[in-house]
């Protein structure tokens, strides 16, 4: 076989590997393969049978990233994602795409194609709403996180999931471009939006109590293995329509703290907010800022059903216990959604909903929310109780 050593495969390669390795299209098909990705990591491609109409995605992982060489990956990372993929569809059922074949040697995951759904962002953008989103995600979230955790996780099976999926090379891409150099002025990647350059030195670089509690922040993401996170949950990751959604590209998921996940659901949900800010648009702004209070609000309300239902350690069975243990995921949440409104602004990996913003004026005042409204999250982290709060600091910040 052509597969029995990895190289990074074209479009026509494609076609001859899932003529090889899957039984989902007939000898007859007709098959048509493009590459599609858009992400900055991996090569997505779409397979379709024009005869009977069946389609799969291929996703291959290359050994640099595919924005730049600088970032030099192993393939483990296809992994990670084929694997957690096929554990959060048993965790919560239809809502991530299903895996037909995880492929070691290729580096590639067949997975379900989902091209009649769109990428959240790019929906958002259009000012789209999903009335079912903070329902779904809220499902996804405490399904994958809190029974992949202590509290119920048979312990020792739990430190063998943490080994599992240590992915040493993505979380240091995430301690590096979210939790260090957006609060640096030297040895960063930063990109500072012109005429925005002196306000982001004075307000993130020079703010030492700021630069404490990241420390803090990033040390506890890195030592605080308390659920097997997704890892990258911005709405770039998420596939969605009216009535569903699907979470993808879970590369990055390791073992850290739950408020991880929701934070930067919160946070892209707030991009969203200020691109409907800039552009006048009160009633998506009014449905972003309900969707926001849902997902926050929702979360706890599963959370302390699921703990009840699935609890099995005995020391957390106390009433007490848990609303201490979920009060520190709601700060965690706090701080993350604060460290994500930073880093895509200030840091090199920025998001469509500010930097589509083309009046200068619009998207530098746009960028002062985000970031005023993300140094409170991170101060003020252990006040956030609720939804409500969460849309007080942003409004506090306009
Ligand atoms: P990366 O890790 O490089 O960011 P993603 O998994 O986010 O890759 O995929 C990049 C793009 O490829 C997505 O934004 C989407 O347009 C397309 N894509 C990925 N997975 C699927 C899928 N299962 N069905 C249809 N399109 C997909
Ligand atoms: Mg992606
Ligand atoms: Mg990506
Ligand atoms: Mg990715």
């Amino acid at each position: 076989s052509r597969f029995s050593a990895y190289f990074l495969m074209s479009s026509s390669d494609v076609i001859e590997f899932v003529k090889e390795k899957l039984t989902i299209f007939k000898s007859d098909a007709e098959l048509t393969c493009k590459e599609i990705g858009d992400g900055n990591l991996n090569y997505v491609f779409r397979v379709v049978d024009a005869k009977y109409g069946n389609s799969v995605i291929v996703k291959q992982a290359g050994h640099t990233a595919r924005i730049s060489d600088e970032f030099k990956l192993s393939t483990e990372r296809i992994r990670i994602e084929s694997n957690v993929l096929q554990l959060q569809d048993q965790l919560s059922p239809g809502l991530v795409p299903t895996v037909y074949l995880f492929d070691e040697v290729m580096g590639c995951c067949v997975m379900e194609d989902l091209s009649d759904h769109t990428i959240m962002r790019t929906a958002l953008l259009n000012n789209e709403k999903f009335p079912a989103f903070a329902d779904h995600i809220t499902t996804f979230m405490v399904q994958n996180l809190l029974l992949t955790s202590d509290v119920v996780m048979e312990h020792k099976e739990k430190k063998r999931l943490v080994q599992n999926y240590i992915n040493t090379e993505l979380c240091e891409i995430t301690e590096d471009l979210v939790y260090t150099e957006p609060f640096y002025d030297q040895n960063n990647r930063n990109e500072l939006t012109s005429g925005n350059e002196e306000w982001i030195r004075s307000t993130i670089y020079n703010d030492e109590e700021l630069k404490l509690e990241t420390a803090k922040l990033k040390f506890s993401f890195m030592n605080h293995a308390q659920a097997l996170l997704h890892g990258d949950l911005h709405t770039g990751s998420i596939f969605i329509t009216k009535n569903s959604t699907k979470v993808i590209d879970p590369e990055f998921a390791f073992y850290g703290p739950m408020g991880y996940d929701i934070g930067n659901v919160v946070a892209n949900l707030f991009f969203a907010w200020a691109n409907g800010r800039a552009h006048g648009n009160s009633e998506f702004r009014a449905w972003i800022e309900k969707t926001i209070e849902q997902v926050i609000d929702l979360f706890q309300e599963k959370f302390l059903a699921q703990w009840d239902k699935h609890v099995t350690e005995l020391t957390a069975k106390q009433q007490a216990f848990k609303e201490w243990y979920l009060q520190e995921v709601l700060s965690d949440t706090a701080a993350v959604t604060g460290l994500e409104l930073i880093r895509r602004i200030v840091g090199l990996a920025k998001v469509k909903d500010i930097t589509s913003i083309t009046d200068s004026d619009l998207r530098i005042e746009a960028e002062r929310i985000c970031l005023t409204a993300a140094i409170s999250f991170i101060k003020k982290r252990s006040a956030f109780k609720n939804g409500k709060d969460f849309i007080a600091t942003i409004k506090e910040a306009e």
